[in-house]
């Protein structure tokens, strides 16, 4: 392990938002509206992305608190022992009573397509006052992780909570939906794959996997207008590409290169993504080698099937890259 990989330890990152349990089934295809499908096998895992990218920061050596909200019910159990696991701190992840912990049916082809069905449970209840009584997490921070699998209102409430302390603000559009002009302006760097990155910008053409990084300098533009000042768009198995308009001039385009893996399960790589920048922005690295080092951890998640349970830590990552 590199100095530099050990370096995490002190700056905190903080996560707000979702935890879930995954409902799998495999099966050869993905049935049709009305059409009932033998499955192939069935798991209970840990899941959510806020969890996901919180665990993922956790193994990599980040110094994590979660900031959510699970039921009264064994699925909130195996969350929190998941999260725990990965020596992230759980201290403000609040058990609801009367509401059942989140969950989302997924159900994954022969091809390892998915359609997936969330029920917020707990998560939907996660509000505003939550990020006040998680003040003391916020205190010192340097990096905020947030997503949209909790209510807007708590995730601008978050937004605002991690600016005022400093902490540099990473917002996945994911899953997508419209946000507010002051959240964007919140954000320090915009998480997106290629199609959330389209919607968010009113439906504009992306460059491909194969486009020259003469070919973003549009799209940079086009995040600024919205008061952005960074982002970053994965392609999945094509790598990813860093957006950073404080960057010097031939820096603001940094294309990632994907790292070759044989891939079993792409599920919840953006959440170990996520999780790998945050854990070496926190240790201090530029925007783009934290999006290098987070690229391979990525594409070591997709090498196993599940989510939490296929994220690297930060030895097998560097030993990886060498
Ligand atoms: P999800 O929502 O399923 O987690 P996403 O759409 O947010 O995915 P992707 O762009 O699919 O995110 O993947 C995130 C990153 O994971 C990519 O930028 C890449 O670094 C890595 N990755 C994903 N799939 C592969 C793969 N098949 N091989 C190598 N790396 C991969």
């Amino acid at each position: 392990m590199n100095a530099q990989a050990t370096s995490t330890q002190n700056a905190r990152i903080v996560v707000v938002g979702s935890l879930n349990a995954d409902l799998s089934i495999y099966t050869q295809r993905l049935p049709r509206p009305g059409e009932t499908l033998h499955g192939e096998g069935f798991t209970v895992n840990p899941g959510g992305k806020s969890a996901n990218q919180a665990v993922a920061a956790g193994l990599l050596g980040g110094n994590v608190s979660l900031v959510g909200a699970v039921g009264q019910d064994s699925n909130g159990d195996m969350l929190l022992e998941s999260c725990a696991a990965a020596n992230v701190d759980i201290a403000h992840v609040r058990r609801a009573d009367g509401v059942e912990t989140g969950v989302a049916v997924v159900t994954v082809d022969a091809e390892g397509e998915n359609s997936i069905v969330i029920s917020a449970g707990a998560n939907g209840t996660l509000s505003p006052a939550d990020i006040a009584s998680a003040a003391s997490a916020f205190q010192g921070a340097s990096v905020l992780c947030l997503c949209l699998e909790v209510r807007l209102e708590t995730v601008e409430a978050a937004a605002l909570a991690g600016a005022q302390a400093g902490a540099k603000v990473l917002l996945n559009l994911s899953p997508y939906a419209p946000i507010p002009p002051g959240l964007a302006r919140l954000a320090n760097v915009l998480l997106v794959n290629a199609h959330e990155a389209s919607q968010f910008l009113g439906g504009a053409r992306i460059p491909g996997p194969e486009a020259t990084v003469s070919a973003w300098v549009p799209v940079l533009e086009h995040l600024v207008e919205r008061g952005l000042q960074s982002a970053v768009v994965t392609l999945g198995a094509h790598g990813s590409v860093v957006l950073d308009s404080e960057a010097i001039e031939d820096r603001r385009v940094v294309r990632i290169a994907p790292t070759r893996v044989a891939a079993v399960d792409t599920t919840g790589a953006g959440d170990a993504f996520t999780g790998g920048l945050a854990a070496r922005l926190a240790a201090g690295d530029t925007l783009a080698n934290a999006a290098a080092f987070a690229s391979v951890g990525a594409a070591l998640a997709a090498t196993k099937k599940g989510t939490q349970a296929a994220y690297p830590d930060a030895a097998a990552v560097n030993a990886k890259r060498e």
